[in-house]
């Protein structure tokens, strides 16, 4: 949920390396470039969110790529209610994300990870450098200009400095060094409540054992099964795909093989 821009680099398929530590993970992420329009139809940012999110989303001699930072096994849970007994009428989604500070805390180790990565001499050598979104209702959290985003003046540091007091000459020449740009925690929360997206693996709304039983018949109901993300009784750790095919193949043999008076 932070951005990092590399020049030169071309595009690559959207998830290059993953790392996993503690139940979160750390995800390279759209390597070279990532569309505007395919971001903001899955993230559902506002216009001007988005353009605080990705400071060069326009300008194509910025080329770089993203960290996906993720708790993989968060705890905030939301809930479906129906609002009527016909199927006509869409129900409500809660999905009560980041209810549980468990998942923010998580995520935001994941974020100190990712940002020790960059720190590392093998991202150092490719000039990577982080652009942390600057989302405007987390401004009064971290003093964090446009202009350090898109790195173009180092900050100064602050030094107290008396009239009688002289810089020695040789420093005149010494470029001040661009301090640690670090936010603080208070900073990654807001910013994990204001821009962060959903990784789109909801389940567990029929959850296996309490509404459906161990051949994914709905408990109470004759003749119907559930197979799909809904009968997942906790989330899976990240991609959720290929284990609900290997389900769904699994209820396709117990379907086959359930004689007619146990269906
Ligand atoms: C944007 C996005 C990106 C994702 N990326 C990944 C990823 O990279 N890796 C990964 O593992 N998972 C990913 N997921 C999650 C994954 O797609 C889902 O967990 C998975 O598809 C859920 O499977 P499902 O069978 O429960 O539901 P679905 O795959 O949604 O299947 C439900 C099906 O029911 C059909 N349907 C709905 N209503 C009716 C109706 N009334 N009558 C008949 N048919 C109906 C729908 O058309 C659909 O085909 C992503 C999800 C999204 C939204």
């Amino acid at each position: 949920m932070m951005m990092m821009i590399v020049p030169g680099y071309l595009s690559f398929p959207p998830v290059s390396g993953v790392e996993y530590q503690n139940k979160s993970a750390v995800m390279v992420f759209a390597l070279g470039s990532a569309s505007e329009r395919l971001l903001r139809d899955l993230s559902n940012y506002k216009h001007q969110v988005y353009r605080d999110t990705y400071p060069f989303h326009n300008d194509t001699r910025k080329e770089g790529f993203m960290f996906l930072t993720t708790c993989s096994q968060p705890r905030s849970r939301g809930q479906v209610t129906l609002r009527d007994s016909s199927t006509s009428v869409p129900p409500l989604l809660d999905t009560n994300y980041l209810h549980q500070y468990h998942d923010v805390a998580c995520m935001i180790k994941a974020i100190r990870r990712a940002e020790r990565l960059v720190s590392t001499k093998a991202f150092q050598e490719i000039g990577a450098r982080i652009h942390w979104p600057r989302p405007e209702r987390c401004r009064t959290f971290w003093r964090y200009s446009a202009e350090d985003q898109a790195g173009l003046k180092p900050k100064r540091k602050r030094f107290k400095s008396t009239k009688q007091e002289k810089k020695p000459k040789e420093a005149a020449n010494v470029k001040p060094k661009s301090p640690k740009m670090s936010p603080p925690d208070e900073y990654l929360e807001c910013l994990l409540r204001e821009v962060a997206v959903t990784g789109h693996h909801a389940a567990g709304t029929c959850a296996g054992g309490t509404v459906v039983d161990n051949h994914l018949r709905v408990k109470g109901v004759k003749g119907l099964r559930i197979m799909d993300a809904s009968v997942l009784p906790t989330p899976l750790s990240l991609y959720p795909n290929s284990v609900l095919v290997g389900m769904a193949e699994k209820a396709a043999d117990l379907i086959r093989n359930t004689p007619e008076t146990l269906i």
